[in-house]
């Protein structure tokens, strides 16, 4: 089975990740502020919160994502605040 983890001194709670997930793997844990992982067993590996991630927090197991080459400047303008 897949493994996801979650750094959790990585993670700045912006819950990108939540928003993204199109199979709702993640919660948003108000305790301490930050995304924790819900149900990996729906995850289909489709590495878009890793993509997201500001703090590169989210780690799949034997997967490896591929940065694409262009820039998209609407959505690089609108991650800014977290860089
Ligand atoms: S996108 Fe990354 S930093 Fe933001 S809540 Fe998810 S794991 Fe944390
Ligand atoms: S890889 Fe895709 S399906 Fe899996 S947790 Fe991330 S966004 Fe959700």
């Amino acid at each position: 089975m897949l493994e996801m983890t979650i750094h959790e001194n990585s993670c700045r709670g912006c819950q990108l990740c939540l928003d993204v997930c199109p199979t709702d793997c993640f919660v948003f844990d108000e305790q301490t502020q930050k995304a924790r992982v819900a149900v990996v067993e729906n995850c289909i590996a489709c590495l878009s919160c890793a993509y997201i991630c500001p703090s590169m927090a989210i780690r799949h197991k034997d997967y490896h994502q591929v940065k694409n080459f262009y820039r998209n400047i609407e959505f690089s303008s609108r991650m800014e605040k977290f860089l």
